[in-house]
């Protein structure tokens, strides 16, 4: 078996699947505030479908999986996908990113179907920000999931922070004193041209030097953690005092495409070779038109061999994604 390598010599190992689309809570950075456009239910895969297609995936050396969405937990019968994409020969690592609203009430069943990594969102402890942002009074329904994980053992728990200027800077530091007093890393996620609205400009990007500098400024000095993964989108600090760390995923100011590993499989059966993609490869067809399991692993490699270099936030040449972020899976 040849691993999915590209033109650019990056092994791909790693595989994100969208289960829905739909989601209730309507961040402001992903989703619009009204007439939300949704896939019709009949073109979602099934369970069947996603099993099949993390199966021919896994043959070609993928190794980890992340399921997201929309919000994975609106999909009924969730810990029954987990428990199959677990038990696929060769999967190594299943992890979720969920915005944690319905978590207190599935945490235990999905624990007990084998997940134990977690990523929740959550960008303040401030209510009317939480309001303001994600346009829905959810705030207690998170943080009581992130309780239900920590009883239950959930570990690593991560908490994925999106950072807005002008927005979320009061957060920056109460995020960190929470994670710190909690063993929770909280992951600052800058803010991406991935909006429903087209309301991303650069000037709205907090960056990680940003968030760095506020950080050591009101908690004490931070230091890179040495040996980490170079795959990974996050770079990983730790507090010098050894209580506590952080990470950010710099994609707008630190561009990490060079050692990208990921592919992604949309809630409609598509594959992505980037967040940013502008083209995409469709599989849904290949799963329901009684296409073999190779021909899925040549639509897979073609996909991978077709990848950009990287995406161009950063460039004039730059043009955002046709899908917004819910309906491509974060
Ligand atoms: N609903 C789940 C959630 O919110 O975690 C999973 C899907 S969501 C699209 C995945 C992650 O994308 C979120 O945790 C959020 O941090 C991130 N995200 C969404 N829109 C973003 C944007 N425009 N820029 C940066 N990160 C974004
Ligand atoms: Fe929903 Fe996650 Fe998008 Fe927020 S970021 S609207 S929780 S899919």
């Amino acid at each position: 078996m040849t691993p999915l390598i590209d033109n650019f010599g990056r092994t791909h190992d790693n595989l994100r699947i969208s289960v829905t689309d739909r989601c209730n809570i309507r961040c402001f950075y992903c989703m619009p505030e009204e007439n939300v456009k949704f896939e019709a239910r009949e073109h979602v895969l099934t369970f069947e479908e996603i099993e099949r297609f993390a199966r021919v995936a896994a043959g070609l050396g993928v190794r980890k999986l992340r399921i997201t969405g929309g919000e994975p937990l609106v999909r009924k019968g969730l810990a029954t996908l987990i428990e199959k994409l677990i038990a696929v020969p060769g999967i190594e690592d299943l992890a979720l990113t969920t915005n944690g609203v319905l978590l207190a009430a599935q945490a235990q069943e999905l624990y007990d179907a084998g997940l134990r990594r977690i990523n929740i969102h959550l960008d303040t402890l401030d209510r009317q920000r939480f309001l303001k942002i994600t346009r829905r009074d959810q705030l207690d329904k998170v943080l009581e999931g992130i309780e239900a994980c920590r009883r239950i053992g959930y570990g690593p728990i991560k908490i994925n922070a999106v950072a807005v200027r002008n927005l979320v800077e009061p957060d920056i530091v109460p995020l960190a004193l929470f994670g710190r007093e909690r063993g929770i890393e909280i992951r600052y996620i800058e803010f991406m041209p991935l909006d429903a609205q087209g309301l991303w400009e650069r000037p709205r990007v907090l960056t990680a030097d940003d968030m760095i500098a506020m950080l050591e400024r009101e908690i004490g000095p931070l230091e890179e953690i040495p040996d980490r993964d170079p795959r990974a989108p996050a770079t990983d600090y730790r507090f010098k005092d050894g209580i506590g760390r952080v990470g950010f995923i710099a994609s707008v100011s630190r561009p990490f495409c060079l050692n990208c590993n990921r592919i992604r499989l949309t809630a409609d059966g598509h594959v992505r070779y980037c967040l940013f993609a502008i083209e995409e490869t469709d599989v849904r067809s290949l799963l329901r038109g009684g296409a073999s399991d190779d021909a899925i692993a040549g639509a897979i490699r073609a996909c991978v061999r077709g990848k950009w270099i990287g995406h161009e936030i950063n460039s004039t040449r730059f043009v955002p994604p046709p899908r917004p972020m819910y309906a491509i899976g974060g």
